[in-house]
């Protein structure tokens, strides 16, 4: 999907390069506090101001729902209509095109040496919040995105930790006509309904590894649900599939750390695979992003007080990143 804010080729999405740290992407936009001004609205836009990490700055403006009691709070998470949410923030250039509000949820079953989430993993740590309240602020939105060809992103943790309140709000944005973007290692896949998959527009997924060893190394968990449920993306949008009429579009995430995720043979099997999906469905994966590996997320384990085991791991060297992205242009993929 071609927007007013896809990045050049060569350059890294603004907080993806801060995320994992890119050399020499100091030009890439940074993500911008979205005023009514910039658009030329009047409106009071009171997005938190990206910090140069991966998550926002809270649940600024919008209301919890503290007071609800424990036994209301469970049966509101599983119809949905509570969710666990870490923070959301305004960005441009990140997790999709056009300008996104991406809202980050509490809970993952992964547990990634690199995770620039720490704070994000338990469910319980997030704070409550309605799909309306969220809804309201999607809808207060409305004219950025379209100013921006932009949308609604779902990230996390794990947004599929929490699919009866991910439903909900992809359904309310859609029904908005707002563009919907679930930021996933699809690990989780089988939670996706197939109406959440049908009010789906993009999937960025996030392949850790293309070997099985390395991926559990890395995350603690089996692969085989990831390639599974992007197998399942590509299927959807054939003749007589769910996505049919508007098939779900792929961008292909990978971290490259180096001595974990740099081996030559792996990425060539992580770039096999989403060559495969255009093969399924010819235009499935649109884009390929490899993220540099960076320390920017150790200070949140430190924080917390775990053990983050990547304290001597530098960030790649130009020409080891320039190599892994040749790997996947070679399979005739976009790269960033
Ligand atoms: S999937 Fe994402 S949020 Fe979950 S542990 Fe891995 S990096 Fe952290």
């Amino acid at each position: 999907m071609t927007t007013l804010s896809t990045p050049a080729a060569g350059q890294v999405p603004a907080r993806a390069a801060a995320r994992y740290g890119v050399d020499g992407v100091a030009s890439a936009p940074l993500p911008w506090r979205t005023s009514g001004d910039a658009l030329g609205h009047d409106s009071d836009l009171d997005a938190p101001e990206a910090p140069r990490r991966r998550t926002g700055a809270g649940v600024s403006g919008l209301s919890t729902a503290e007071d609800l009691d424990r036994h209301d709070k469970l049966a509101m998470m599983r119809s949905g209509e509570l969710g666990s949410v870490h923070s959301w923030e305004l960005v441009t250039a990140v997790d999709g095109p056009g300008t996104r509000l991406t809202v980050f949820l509490n809970g993952c079953p992964l547990r990634c040496l690199y995770c620039h989430n720490p704070d994000t993993l338990q469910m319980k740590d997030g704070e409550p919040v309605t799909a309306d309240e969220l809804l309201a602020r999607v809808k207060r939105y409305l004219p950025v995105f379209r100013a921006t060809k932009g949308g609604l992103t779902l990230s996390g943790g794990e947004v599929l930790m929490q699919p009866a309140f991910a439903a909900r709000i992809l359904a309310g944005a859609k029904e908005m006509g707002v563009h919907t973007t679930l930021d996933t290692s699809g690990f989780l896949g089988a939670n996706l309904s197939d109406e959440m998959l049908a009010n789906t527009d993009l999937v960025l997924l996030d392949v850790k590894s293309g070997d099985p060893a390395t991926y559990e190394k890395v995350t603690g968990r089996a692969l085989e649900p990831t390639l599974t449920f992007g197998r399942r993306l590509a299927e959807s949008g054939l003749p007589g599939g769910v996505t049919a009429e508007h098939p779900v579009e792929v961008w292909i995430r990978y971290v490259l750390v180096p001595g974990l995720t740099d081996q030559a043979e792996h990425v060539d099997v992580v770039a096999d695979y989403a060559a495969s999906l255009n093969e399924i469905r010819p235009g499935t994966v649109t884009r390929v992003e490899v993220l540099p590996f960076h320390q920017m997320g150790r200070d949140k384990w430190e924080t917390l007080g775990r053990e983050y085991e990547l304290t001597d791991t530098p960030a790649p060297d130009v020409e080891l990143v320039d190599r892994v992205r040749d790997q996947f242009r070679a399979k005739g993929l976009t790269v960033y």
